[in-house]
């Protein structure tokens, strides 16, 4: 839509294939339905969010940075806001309302809107750009320039069903490996059922492979029936998915009490041992943990969840500040594509002009947005990618 909109403000005749019955099917479920667009930071916080290929990106964030991407909408009559972390909403908390000030710019523009239009194949002649098939009719559409703004694979639903990369591959380029990514991620330990629903907050987490360490963050975490989720693990998914695709056995471990050191937590512990000493151990432990997680620790812990707190050796104690600063969890997989928020992968980015979004290898032919192999972490730096590449795009149309 914004790459129609470039190329149409630029003084060309553009045609907007969508197979869908509608437009922006994806945008409409960003940000939980309120579309976090872009993110109000500085560039150099913007290039640190950026996972895959941040270099590739730098060109078409100079002709279309997260500012522009505000005035741009502002102008456009959309009333905007930023929140925590410096995520930019409609004002609305309507991500409809970024669709509609689209569309209705698209109109303004003649951009000529077809639905229901699957392009099935790009033609090329001589190394160029001719034209495009659609399924189920006959007709083949022949322009000068084609802007694949196809999507990745995740959520296929909305449309994004990974066209784009068999476009590319047919027309001789590369794609890298594909991920699910910004996706929950599964666990072996079957008792994280009896967790389900449980947020921690202020948590860390440490995720390693053997003695390499791989990940590490502080933030807020939810555990799922089949196992974690959340931002920290939102985030940990981006960095970790090439070392599960190599079946490294991947350890997530959780220190409960990231404020406390071991010994200001054993400290801390005989406290309530003390004020509890006379109870069951199992009864012992309200004040520091949240009570689903209770029973859970009770049993690695492997004491007897029946001793007397004041009977508890101080080997049993110490392994128990040990659980506390080290729950452990083993990661299996991530969360499949249905469930990611993006595609990690995708057009190898070496192959495409950064300063215009043109295929090195066929003249004409531009790819944007998440086809290409870019990724972001969550705060609205996908939507960036995805605006910032296609305004380059619309622009440079010959
Ligand atoms: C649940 C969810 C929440 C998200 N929330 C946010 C957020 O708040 N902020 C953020 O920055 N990012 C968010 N993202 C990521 C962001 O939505 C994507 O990175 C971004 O939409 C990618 O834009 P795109 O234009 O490359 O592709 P898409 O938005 O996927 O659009 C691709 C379009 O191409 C159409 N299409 C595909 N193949 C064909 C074909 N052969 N012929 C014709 N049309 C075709 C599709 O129907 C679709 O309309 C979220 C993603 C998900 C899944």
């Amino acid at each position: 839509m914004l790459a129609a909109i470039a190329a149409a403000r630029n003084g060309h005749k553009v045609v907007l294939l969508e197979k869908n019955e509608k437009l922006g099917k994806k945008l409409f479920i960003t940000g939980k339905g309120r579309c976090n667009l872009t993110n109000a930071c500085d560039r150099e916080e913007f290039f640190s969010q950026v996972v895959s290929n941040p270099k590739f990106l730098y060109r078409a964030f100079h002709a279309f940075s997260n500012y522009d991407t505000m005035n741009f909408f502002e102008e456009l009559g959309l009333s905007i806001k930023t929140e925590r972390g410096n995520r930019v909403f409609p004002e609305s908390d309507k991500s409809y309302d970024v669709i509609g000030v689209l569309k209705r710019e698209l109109e303004r523009w003649d951009v000529l809107i077809r639905y229901h239009s699957e392009v099935t194949e790009i033609l090329i002649k001589e190394g160029s750009f001719f034209g495009i098939r659609l399924k189920n009719i006959k007709e083949e559409l022949t322009g000068d320039a084609v802007i694949i703004a196809t999507g990745g694979i995740s959520y296929e639903s909305t449309g994004s069903t990974g066209d784009g990369y068999r476009f590319a591959k047919a027309l001789g380029h590369t794609i890298t490996d594909l991920h699910a990514s910004l996706v929950p991620l599964h666990v072996k330990e079957p008792f994280v059922k009896e967790l389900m629903g449980l947020s921690l907050k202020n948590i860390e987490i440490n995720i390693t492979s053997g003695e390499k360490q791989i990940y590490r963050d502080f933030g807020e975490l939810l555990f799922t029936h089949f196992g974690v989720s959340g931002p920290v693990i939102l985030s940990a998914s981006s960095y970790i998915t090439p070392y599960l695709k190599k079946q490294e056995p991947l350890i997530l471990s959780i220190d409960l009490k990231p404020a406390l050191t071991h010994e200001q937590l054993d400290a801390r512990i005989l406290r309530d041992f003390e004020e509890f000493k006379n109870k069951q151990f199992k009864n012992s432990l309200d004040h520091l943990l949240p009570n689903k997680l209770i029973g859970v620790i009770i049993r690695l812990s492997l004491i007897d969840s029946e001793k007397k707190v004041n009977s508890i050796t101080k080997e049993e104690r110490l392994a128990l500040v040990n659980l506390f600063k080290r729950f452990p969890l083993q990661i299996t997989r991530t969360g499949d594509y249905h469930e990611a928020v993006v595609t990690k992968g995708g057009i190898q980015v070496k192959e495409i002009n950064p300063s215009t979004m043109e295929s090195k290898l066929v003249n004409n032919v531009y790819f944007i947005g998440e086809v290409l192999d870019l990724d972001a972490l969550t705060g609205g730096f996908n939507l960036q990618i995805a605006w910032s590449t296609a305004y380059l795009a619309g622009i440079s149309v010959k």
